[in-house]
Order: C-alpha cells, then sequence, then structure tokens
C-alpha cells in the first residue's frame, strides 16, 4: 500500500472526543522511547508527523492521524516511564485501558518492543491483560539496525520461545528499523489486508 497523505487530525486524553467516523484505526503503543513516533514518522514517510524525542515520557496523548483521507495511524501514549510519577503512570494506564477496551474502531493494535532488550515484565503483563481482554494485537520488533543480522535474529527467537511458554498461538510479528525502513512494506501490507 502506498501512503499518499497524512494528516495530524487530533489530540486528546478522552476515548469520547476521538473522532466518530465508522474509520478503521491502528493504534501503537510500547514503552515510552521504544521508538513510537520514528516507527510512525517511517511508515508515513514524514520527518515530523509524530513527535520524536530523546527525552522519553513526553506524549502522554491519544494523537489520531488521517491517512489517504481512509483510516487512522493512532500513536497512544508511551507507558512504563517511572520518572513520571505513580499517579501520572496511572493516569495514564487509565487512558491506554479506556482507548483499547471502548473503541471499536480500532482494528489491530501493534505493540512495539525494543529488540534489544530480554521480555520486560511490564510488556509481558500488558501482553496478558491483551489477551485476557481479547483485544487482536501484533508484536513490532523496533530498533533492528542496532543488532547484527544474527543477533537479532537470535534475540528475537529467544523472546518469542518465551512468549510460547504461556501463549498457545503466537501473535503476528514485524521486524523494522526507523533507520533504514526495514519492516515498513510488510507492516503496510498487513494493514492493507485488515482494512
Ligand atoms: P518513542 O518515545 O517511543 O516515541 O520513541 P522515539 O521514536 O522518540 O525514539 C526514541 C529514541 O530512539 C530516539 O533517540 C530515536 O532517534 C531512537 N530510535 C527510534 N527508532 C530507531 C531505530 O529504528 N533505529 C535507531 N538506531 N534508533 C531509533
Amino acid at each position: 500500500m502506498n501512503i499518499n497523505s497524512a494528516k495530524f487530525t487530533i489530540s486528546n486524553t478522552d476515548v469520547n472526543k476521538c473522532p466518530q467516523e465508522p474509520r478503521h484505526e491502528y493504534a501503537f503503543i510500547g514503552r515510552s522511547n521504544v521508538g513510537k513516533s520514528s516507527l510512525i514518522n517511517m511508515l508515513t514517510s514524514h520527518k515530523k508527523l509524530a513527535m520524536t524525542s530523546a527525552t522519553p515520557g513526553k506524549t502522554t496523548l491519544i494523537n489520531h492521524f488521517l491517512i489517504n483521507d481512509q483510516w487512522y495511524i493512532v500513536d497512544l501514549p508511551g507507558y512504563g516511564y517511572a520518572q513520571r510519577g505513580k499517579q501520572m503512570q496511572k493516569q495514564i494506564r487509565d487512558i491506554i485501558e479506556s482507548y483499547i477496551l471502548n473503541r471499536w474502531q480500532m482494528t489491530n493494535l501493534f505493540l512495539l518492543i525494543d529488540c534489544r532488550l530480554a521480555p520486560q515484565k511490564i510488556d509481558l503483563e500488558f501482553m496478558n491483560w491483551l489477551g485476557e481482554n481479547e483485544i487482536p494485537f501484533s508484536i513490532v520488533f523496533t530498533k533492528l539496525d542496532k543488532l547484527s543480522a544474527a543477533a537479532g535474529k537470535k534475540q528475537i527467537e529467544k523472546y518469542m520461545a518465551i512468549l510460547q511458554e504461556s501463549w498457545e498461538e503466537l501473535p503476528p510479528v514485524f521486524r523494522t528499523s526507523s533507520a533504514d525502513g526495514r519492516g515498513r512494506a510488510e507492516l503496510l501490507d498487513y494493514i492493507e489486508e485488515l482494512n
């Protein structure tokens, strides 16, 4: 699929204020600094559509971007940024959960994981919560350019083997790098299939 246009539509903290049209939505989520904004910019071929930052934990909003005047990319707040403090983290968690549980337009959730890290408790718990609530999701490994091809392969195999211990069926997996564009075509083709 080609992306011909990508337009910022609205930012908010309240799922009830999200756009009301019946358009497919693809939401992106992950721990702060996982590379979510960079991935959204890479997918849409825009340098600054989503706000990237070297400082983690900046975006605390639900951001809607209208793609090809047809469907939405939704940038959800990053989670697990301890320096935000407990109360703020709880607020963000509430925003994320109310979006995911109430947004019938959400066709798929892409959960981003930094390919260099061993499975983190917070991500595994979040995946379990998605499973319990029957939320359709895929795993998107980010920053593949930071590992050699062999190390990246091994790391992802190890990650999936750990998931397999508790999941009967594994979610679809994508391997990406915003630095070299890896995985872009695969993700966009997958979205096109679901659209
Ligand atoms: P977010 O907090 O999840 O939105 O993360 P950002 O997209 O702002 O990225 C966090 C940091 O990781 C920034 O310094 C990015 O330049 C860097 N980064 C993000 N994606 C990649 C990638 O695919 N490869 C490399 N090498 N760096 C990346």
